[in-house]
């Protein structure tokens, strides 16, 4: 017990001390930014590519730090049933509403699906970076996205790293026809800060297998070209 309450107060100070970086990385960035701007209203045209440059890269980082304070927020999860089909259904309208304007969406809904019991907004942020990545990935012309959902009797998993086997009878896939992950990736995917997009930020999926994990579920990956599947796997809300 002595060493798993070391390990949590460790783990404490380390997300602690991240929520103070963040912070105080945010302040002189705005001050940067700023600048920038009063810079490039008195300078020659040509050389505003320069600014627009510190901009452009200032708020990137300010991206970073945000998603990092998302990430860190420890936010006590709720508790409560989730209808899985209207998460999915939100996660749609923003993504047709903004990145995913253009591509098709297909679904395949289980209408006897239970509710999973868990925290709504949470797992909007699960699916919404799902299908944020699954559009990012798919072809711009022909680009799919395939949403299900299945219950699945019987099933047990095996949770990694232990011998525990866990009964997780919800399945929720979110499908692309993009290029796939890359092989050398796949080890990673789940890990914080793996990317390969030039203006990634590597920890949608983090923050993702978190929250599964943190609902009692799994998440993993099956990809090859033109077919990518993330599937989570949830526990039933009264089980
Ligand atoms: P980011 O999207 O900021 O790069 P993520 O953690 O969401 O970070 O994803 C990490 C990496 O995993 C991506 O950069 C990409 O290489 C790969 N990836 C994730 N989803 C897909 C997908 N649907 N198809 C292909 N590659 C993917
Ligand atoms: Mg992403």
């Amino acid at each position: 017990i002595d060493r798993q309450l070391t390990h949590r107060g460790a783990a404490r100070s380390v997300t602690g001390m991240a929520a103070i970086l963040a912070h105080e990385i945010k302040n002189p960035l705005s001050g940067i930014r700023g600048a920038a701007q009063l810079l490039e209203q008195g300078i020659a045209e040509g050389d505003r590519d320069l600014t627009r440059l510190i901009c452009d890269e200032t708020d990137r980082i300010c991206l970073l730090v945000d998603r990092i304070e998302a990430f860190n927020e420890g936010r006590p999860a709720k508790r409560e049933p989730v209808n899985i089909h209207q998460v999915l259904e939100h996660v749609k309208k923003i993504a047709l509403a903004g990145f995913a304007k253009g591509l098709r969406f297909i679904e395949s809904y289980d209408p006897s699906l239970p509710p999973v019991s868990g925290d709504r907004d949470q797992l909007i942020q699960v699916f919404l970076n799902l299908v944020k990545n699954a559009a990012e990935a798919a072809p711009s012309k022909g680009g799919e996205i395939t949403l299900t959902t299945a219950y699945r009797h019987g099933v047990r998993m095996a949770v990694p790293g232990t011998r525990r086997r866990l009964r997780l009878p919800l399945e929720v896939t979110v499908r692309d026809n993009g290029e796939g992950v890359p092989p050398d990736l796949k080890p990673h995917l789940f890990e914080p800060f793996v990317t390969t997009k030039s203006s990634g930020t590597g920890l949608g999926l983090a923050l993702v297998a978190k929250i599964v994990g943190d609902h009692g579920g799994m998440v993993e990956c099956e990809s090859e070209p033109r077919r990518t599947v993330f599937r989570v796997l949830l526990p039933v809300a009264n089980e």
